[in-house]
């Protein structure tokens, strides 16, 4: 294990059920293959939540959550060719992987066999316990570190790295574009963006959510219709039409009614996570041939390829932007859907 420099600011966890405070965390040494990036801004992902409060299971408390992550490199290692001292970074859910399983070596480091090294309360190859990016500066192998195209804005750019990739990489693979009819599932963070990017794509979109409090947003977003879930005859209306339903909610809902918006060979991706199994009731998938799959975030190439298609569309996050004391109060927003629609924290707060 290499020395230990850098102490920095941050916010952290302490429990699962204190307030986060402002505290320390120490960043490794740069290695020969290492970034050290200055922060600028972190965005709050409903994970984060669920991680500090022990949702997710065990937490090795003190704890310093964020995994949307941009800001500037300061240093490099000598063997660091991808990135350049003053380039523009992000960094997102994951920061190693085993490199070696076939999975690492077609790209989708996602699905490491060996299981990735998450951005926060993961164990890095080097032992250390990995630290995420409500602090200031971050240490990262130069592999799990993203360019961000001068055409993003920073704050913008941060929710890209978790929300943007988690949406765009299913779309992406099941081919949302022209002539698709694709169905977003729930407005909150990751559903803005599906919205955004499923449009972007040249799918008809279609958003379902629970009211219709949110479809000025919606349309203005590229959404083509967007029908309440509250109401039955939503279900009926639209039977059979979707080639691709993405469901962003982590709640519990009526698989039989979704599955059945399919068209033949839809498919409907979850990308959120509720605590509890969902009951897929197997007649639903035999009528029109239809599939149910899960996505997790995106492999490195294909995050880049995602901020670069984001750049070239004029695809941004709608974030609000916020100081390192107001997390606690934004954890509570978020838990409430109220926020339009991601969190970002303006790191320069914690200097
Ligand atoms: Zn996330
Ligand atoms: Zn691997």
């Amino acid at each position: 294990m290499e020395g230990i420099i850098l102490t920095v600011n941050a916010i952290a966890a302490t429990s699962a059920t204190d307030p986060l405070v402002r505290a320390t965390v120490e960043r490794r040494d740069v290695g020969p293959r290492d970034v050290l990036i200055e922060i600028r801004y972190a965005g709050i992902c409903h994970s984060d939540i669920h991680t500090v409060r022990g949702e997710w299971g065990k937490v090795p408390y003190p704890l310093t959550v964020g995994h949307e992550i941009v800001g500037v490199v300061t240093e490099v290692g000598a063997e660091v060719t991808r990135h350049a001292v003053g380039d523009r970074v992000g960094v997102g859910c994951m920061v190693n992987s085993c490199r070696e399983c076939e999975n690492c070596k077609a790209g989708l480091e996602q699905y490491c066999t060996g299981g990735n090294v998450g951005t926060y309360a993961s164990v890095d190859r080097d032992g250390t316990v990995t630290q995420g990016g409500y602090s200031t500066h971050v240490v990262v192998d130069q592999d799990f570190v993203l360019r961000v195209p001068e055409a993003i804005r920073y704050e913008a750019a941060a929710p890209l790295l978790c929300a943007g990739i988690t949406t765009y990489s299913p779309l992406a693979h099941w081919n949302a574009g022209p002539g698709k009819k694709v169905a977003v599932v729930g407005m909150g963070g990751l559903g803005h963006m599906a919205v955004k990017i499923a449009a972007a794509m040249g799918a008809e979109v279609t958003v379902l959510s629970q009211t219709l409090g949110k479809k000025d947003d919606g349309l203005a977003f590229g959404a083509q219709h967007y029908y309440a879930t509250s109401d039955e005859s939503t279900f009926e209306t639209l039977k059979n039409s979707f080639d691709l339903i993405i469901n962003t909610v982590s709640a519990p809902i009526d698989m039989r009614a979704y599955l059945g918006l399919l068209r033949l060979d839809g498919t409907m991706v979850s990308v959120g996570a509720p605590p509890e199994p969902l009951p897929v009731p197997v007649f639903a998938l035999f009528g029109q041939r239809r599939s149910f799959a899960g996505s997790s975030i995106g492999g490195i190439a294909e995050t880049q390829e995602m901020l670069d298609f984001c750049a070239e569309h004029n695809v941004a996050p709608e974030v609000e932007v916020i100081s390192a004391d107001a997390v606690n109060e934004a954890y509570e927003r978020v838990l409430k859907s109220d926020v339009r629609y991601r969190f970002v924290i303006d790191v320069d707060t914690l200097r």
